[in-house]
C-alpha cells in the first residue's frame, strides 16, 4: 500500500506519491493539483472542501473557513453555520478530501502518510497536525519540515553540484527560511528560521486596509460578504501585478462605488512592513549557521515567492536576484512525495540522506538561588541542534528535606522561562536530605518528527517518571474518540457537484462546467 506525501498548506494543500521512480502529484476532482485549504458547511450538513468552498467565503462567509492552519495547536474554535470546529478538525476534512482524491486516482485506499509542517511549528502545532491526520484515518509515518521537503526535491531534481543554498518558502500564512548544505548524496539542513504568522494573506490585508483608508471606509461597518469580496479582489489584484502594469479593485455599496488602482510601486510600499519582518527571519537563519560560508543559491518557493516585488526586495538584500524554483507551488509536495518514497524504501532513493535541525531551543525552568522568583530557561537542546537530538541536565534540590523536583518544560529563545511556550511538566520524588544533595537528571529527546520525549530520574530512589508531551493535545482517550467519531460521521460533499457550488461569477452557475466553458473563478 502506498504512503502518500501531503503538503497541508495554509492556503493550498497537495498530495503526492512516489511510484515508477518519480514523485507524482495527485490531481483532485477538478483536475488541478492544488486543493484550497478551505472548508464550508452546506445546508444539508455535508462539508465541502476546496475551490468551491473558497468561493463560499464570499457568498456564505458565516459557514466557511480558510487559513485555519494558523490556529492549529491552539484552543481556538471556529463557528461554521451552527457548529463549532477545532482547527485540527477542519484540517482533518482537508486531509479526507485529499485521501478521497488519492483513492480515486490510485484505485486503492491510502492509510499512511508523510505530512509536511512549517519548520517553525512548535510542539503543540505538530501534535495537532498528527491529531488531524488521525481524525482522517491516517497513520503519520513522519512529519517533515516544509523547507526541508523543498530542499530535498530541489537537490534531487536539479542534481546541482555541492553547494550551500537558502530556501525561502513564502506562502499564504507562513514564512520559512532554511539554509541547506548539499554534498554528494547528503542534504544537511544547517539552520532554519521562520514566522508562522507571515505570508501573502498579510499582503492582502495591507492592500485592503489601504483601500479602506483611501476610500474613507470603516472595515468593521462593512457587510461580511462585501468584506470577503474585497479581500478576494485584493489577492487577485496582487497576483495580476505579476503580469500586468496595474490592477483595479472596486466595490459597489448601494449607490456608491469605491475603488483603488494597485500599481507595483504602491504594492511595494504596502509590502514594506511585511518585508521588514522577512528580513528579520532571514537574518536569524544566517546567524544560526554553525559553519559560515557563502550562500551559493537562494531558491524561492511558495505562492508569494512569485511576487516580482518580493524578488526586487531580495535582490536589494542579497545583491543579486534569487531564483524562483521550477514548480514553486508544488515543490514542497513533490519533496514530501520523495520523502514518502524514502519511507517506503524505494530502491532508487536509498542513498539519499537528509538531516534536519531543531528549530527552537528546549529546556526547563530553573531557579538560580533560593528565593529566586523568576525562573530562567536552562536550555537542554539548543536551537539548530541536529535531529534526532538527546541531551540531559542534572538539577539539585534547593531546600533541606525537599521531597520533589518539578520540571516545567519550555520551548523558545527567551531568557526567562515565562517568555517561552510551556509544553508541560514532570515531577520526580527525591529522598530527604540537605539542600543541594539530592538531584534529578532530565533527558530530552527530540525526534526526527520534531516531537519531544522527556524523562526524569531522581538520584536517590530508582523512581523514574516519563511523559510524552501533548501527544493527544490535552485530550483524554474518550474525548479523542468522541472527536474522531464526530468528524467521521460528517459526509464530504463532492468538490465539483452542482448543489454545492453557487458559482455566481461564472456563466452557468456550476463550478465544473463553468471551468470547462472558460468562465471566471473569481468575481468579476
Ligand atoms: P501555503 O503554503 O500557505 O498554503 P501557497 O504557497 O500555496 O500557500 O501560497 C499561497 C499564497 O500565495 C497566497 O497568499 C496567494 O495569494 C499567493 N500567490 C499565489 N500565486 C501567486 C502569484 N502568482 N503571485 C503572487 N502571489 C501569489
Ligand atoms: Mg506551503
Amino acid at each position: 500500500m502506498a504512503i502518500v506525501g501531503i503538503d497541508l498548506g495554509t492556503t493550498n494543500s497537495l498530495a503526492c506519491i512516489y511510484r515508477d521512480g518519480r514523485a507524482e502529484l495527485i490531481p483532485n476532482e477538478l483536475g488541478g493539483y492544488k486543493t484550497s485549504s478551505a472548508v464550508s458547511v452546506l445546508q444539508d450538513g455535508t462539508v465541502l472542501v476546496g475551490a468551491a468552498a473558497k468561493e463560499r467565503l464570499v457568498s456564505h462567509p458565516e459557514a466557511t473557513a480558510a487559513s485555519f492552519k494558523i490556529w492549529m495547536g491552539t484552543q481556538k474554535a471556529l463557528t461554521l453555520g451552527d457548529r463549532r470546529f477545532k482547527p485540527e478538525e477542519l484540517s482533518a476534512f482537508v486531509l479526507r478530501q485529499l485521501l478521497e482524491d488519492a483513492r480515486r486516482y490510485l484505485g486503492e485506499s491510502v492509510e499512511e502518510a508523510v505530512i509536511s509542517v512549517p519548520a517553525y511549528f512548535n510542539d503543540d502545532q505538530r501534535c495537532a497536525t498528527k491529531l488531524a491526520a488521525q481524525m482522517a484515518g491516517l497513520t503519520v509515518k513522519r512529519l517533515i519540515n516544509e523547507p526541508s521537503a523543498a530542499a530535498l526535491y530541489h537537490r534531487y531534481s536539479t542534481q546541482s553540484g555541492d553547494s550551500q543554498m537558502m530556501i525561502v518558502d513564502f506562502g499564504g500564512g507562513t514564512l520559512d527560511v532554511s539554509i541547506v548544505d548539499c554534498f554528494e548524496n547528503i542534504i544537511e539542513i544547517v539552520a532554519i528560521a521562520g514566522d508562522n504568522r507571515l505570508g501573502g494573506d498579510d499582503i492582502d490585508r495591507a492592500i485592503a486596509a489601504h483601500f479602506f483608508r483611501e476610500n474613507g471606509l470603516v472595515e468593521e461597518r462593512l457587510e461580511p460578504s462585501l468584506r470577503a469580496s474585497l479581500y478576494r479582489q485584493a489577492e487577485t489584484a496582487k497576483i495580476a501585478l505579476s503580469s500586468a502594469p496595474a490592477a483595479a479593485i472596486s466595490i459597489q455599496r448601494g449607490e456608491d462605488q469605491y475603488s483603488l488602482l494597485l500599481t507595483p510601486p504602491l504594492l511595494r510600499r504596502l509590502c514594506e512592513p511585511v518585508f521588514r519582518r522577512v528580513r528579520g527571519v532571514i537574518g536569524r537563519a544566517m546567524k544560526d549557521r554553525e559553519r559560515v560560508r557563502a550562500i551559493d543559491d537562494v531558491i524561492l518557493v511558495g505562492g508569494s515567492a512569485q511576487l516580482p516585488v518580493f524578488g526586487d526586495f531580495l535582490e536589494e538584500l542579497f545583491g543579486r536576484r534569487p531564483k524562483v524554483a521550477a514548480q514553486p507551488d508544488e515543490i514542497v509536495a513533490l519533496g514530501v512525495g520523495l520523502c514518502a518514497g524514502i519511507k517506503e524504501r524505494a530502491e532508487d532513493l536509498q542513498d539519499l540522506v537528509m538531516t534536519d535541525v531543531c528549530p527552537f531551543s528546549l529546556g526547563v525552568a530553573t531557579y538560580s538561588y533560593r528565593g529566586d522568583k523568576t525562573p530562567h530557561m536552562a536550555v537542554l537542546i539548543p536551537r539548530s541542534s541536529m535531529l534526532p537530538a538527546s541531551h540531559q541536565g542534572t538539577f539539585y534540590t534547593m531546600y533541606d528535606d525537599q521531597r520533589a523536583l518539578r520540571f516545567e518544560i519550555y520551548q523558545g529563545e527567551g531568557y526567562f522561562a515565562s517568555e517561552n511556550l510551556k509544553l508541560g511538566e514532570v515531577e520526580v520524588q527525591v529522598p530527604p536530605g540537605p539542600a543541594g544533595e539530592q538531584s534529578a537528571t532530565v533527558t530530552f529527546t527530540y525526534d526526527i518528527d520534531g516531537i519531544l520525549h522527556v524523562s526524569a530520574r531522581s538520584s536517590g530512589g530508582d523512581r523514574r517518571d516519563r511523559l510524552i508531551l501533548n501527544s493527544n493535545l490535552h485530550l483524554s482517550e474518550s474525548e479523542r474518540e468522541k472527536v474522531m467519531a464526530r468528524i467521521s460521521e460528517i459526509e464530504l460533499a463532492a468538490q465539483g457537484s452542482k448543489r454545492n457550488s453557487s458559482c455566481w461569477s461564472g456563466p452557468c452557475g456550476c463550478m465544473n462546467r463553468c471551468r470547462a466553458a472558460g468562465g471566471s473563478w473569481w468575481p468579476a
